[in-house]
């Protein structure tokens, strides 16, 4: 099984370090020409969403890993990953891949901005730990969009058809049940 981790900024070797003690095998998205490799499912992790967003369009890469989400290859995206997936983000115009039906608000979670632990249940996996940095909330779904993890009454976590989005970053702690289950989608 091959993950394709979109390697543009920040937090994606810890992806990757997770994904490869399960047994997968991981190629890094760094330019246009990496995304004609073949790969079974792609990470979407954190870092800054406007910064990603640009990058991917200056790079040539936007189109075609929007294409690969939309003909359902499985999707794990955590924090500005989840951002990138919004169909609207709150208070800013422009969206980037769009392919969650979610509206979802930046720097916004909880009574805190920076950074914070807390455990929580996500549906089906059970309680799992979670580190949020800068981390945005879902403010609402849309139809079909399965809540999978709710924090100080926020929207932390959601499943929508092959896509997984998180707030919080699973990859920085030592539970590896969000990336097994990321691996049972594909
Ligand atoms: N604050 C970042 C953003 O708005 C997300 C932070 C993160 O990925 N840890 O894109």
């Amino acid at each position: 099984m091959k993950i394709g981790v979109l390697a543009l900024q920040s937090a994606f070797a810890e992806h990757e370090k997770v994904l490869e003690q399960l047994g997968a095998e991981c190629i890094e998205l760094r330019q246009a020409r990496n995304l004609s490799e073949p790969y079974d499912a792609l990470v979407l992790p954190g870092g800054e969403s406007t910064v990603q967003g640009k990058l991917l369009k200056e790079l040539g890469m936007f189109d075609t890993i929007k294409s690969q989400i939309e003909n359902s290859m499985p999707v794990l995206a955590t924090c500005a990953g989840a951002i990138l997936l919004a169909e609207t983000i709150d208070g800013q115009p422009e969206q980037y891949f769009g392919t969650i039906p979610m509206c979802i608000r930046r720097n916004a979670y909880g009574r805190q901005l920076g950074s914070f632990h807390t455990e929580a249940p996500v549906a089906v996996i059970g309680t799992v730990p979670m580190t949020f940095i800068r981390a945005p909330y879902i403010a609402s779904v849309g139809d079909g969009v399965e809540v999978l993890a709710v924090v100080e009454e926020r929207i932390v976590g959601v499943k929508y058809k092959n896509q997984m989005a998180f707030s919080f970053h699973p990859e920085l702690d030592p539970d590896v049940r969000i990336h097994k289950a990321f691996l049972k989608m594909i």
